[in-house]
């Protein structure tokens, strides 16, 4: 048998016929896979656990001519702490959502992964508010995706930040690509207007490592900041349909559910 071992996520799961399971996983090494489960939804089959959403762990695949089979798993981490909590399977939900979009087979997915790993965590970590983690995620995922957004100059006038003492940059604006001076803020499609503390902080999301990502805290105005930032810099930049998306902000109130 062709049999491979892989490192990944399970981003989602769909019932197939009675018994069985496809599942969507996030893997190291062969990017997003999709791999067939058989009796995975049999009541004590031994996939049933492992191919629920967020398991992450190795996998044993039975690699066919044109598709994967689940053989065998050993799962790290079910990430069951964040199942009792309506809001936070929603942001995990999304954070899978979102890393299904960006991804596909056979590409090198270890950042995105990480990532995706780092931001469950986050979302255990009292402390850390769940939105200021979804801005933190959208921002880095982007970046990983290959569009790292400029913020070390000014997407206008090309001027770099001389003197850190001086407040230097305005605003940031998707469209144009990243952060604008003050000078040039009136000039840019659709600004945000951002503070020092914000202008550091996606400065610092964009250039740190995964590990030290969700490492710092911001006051509320800042916060509210980076959150439109991350959000303007999805919408032009990864514009997918997410349904996880529309569940959040029914809980946030953002929206009201309109019963569809
Ligand atoms: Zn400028």
């Amino acid at each position: 048998m062709n049999l491979e071992q892989v490192t990944g996520m399970v981003l989602s799961a769909m019932p197939i016929g009675e018994y069985d399971k496809r599942v969507v996983i996030l893997t190291k090494e062969r990017g997003r896979i999709s791999a067939f489960a058989k009796g995975a939804r049999r009541t004590n089959n031994a996939f049933m656990a492992c191919t629920q959403p967020f398991a992450f762990g190795n996998f044993t695949l039975y690699q066919g001519r044109n598709s994967y089979t689940l053989n065998g798993a050993e799962i790290q981490n079910y990430f069951d702490d964040i199942k009792g909590d309506i809001d936070k399977i929603s942001y995990a939900s999304y954070f899978c959502e979102v890393a299904a979009y960006l991804t596909y087979e056979n590409m090198e997915a270890i950042g995105i992964l990480k990532l995706l790993y780092q931001s469950l965590k986050a979302l255990n970590v009292e402390k850390i508010p769940n939105d200021l983690i979804r801005a933190i995620f959208e921002l880095k995922a982007l970046t990983f995706n290959g569009e790292m957004p400029q913020v070390f100059e000014c997407v206008k006038c090309r001027r770099k930040q001389v003197d850190l003492h001086d407040v230097f940059y305005g605003g940031f604006s998707s469209r144009a690509g990243g952060m604008c001076c003050r000078e040039c803020v009136e000039t840019v499609p659709e600004p945000i207007k951002i503070s020092p503390s914000t202008v550091y902080a996606i400065q610092y999301i964009v250039t740190s490592k995964v590990e030290k990502l969700f490492t710092f805290l911001l006051e509320d105005t800042s916060k509210e900041e980076l959150c439109r930032v991350a959000k303007q810099y999805m919408s032009v930049f990864a514009n997918g349909n997410f349904h996880s998306l529309e569940m959040l902000e029914i809980l946030s109130g953002t929206i009201e559910y309109s019963g569809k």
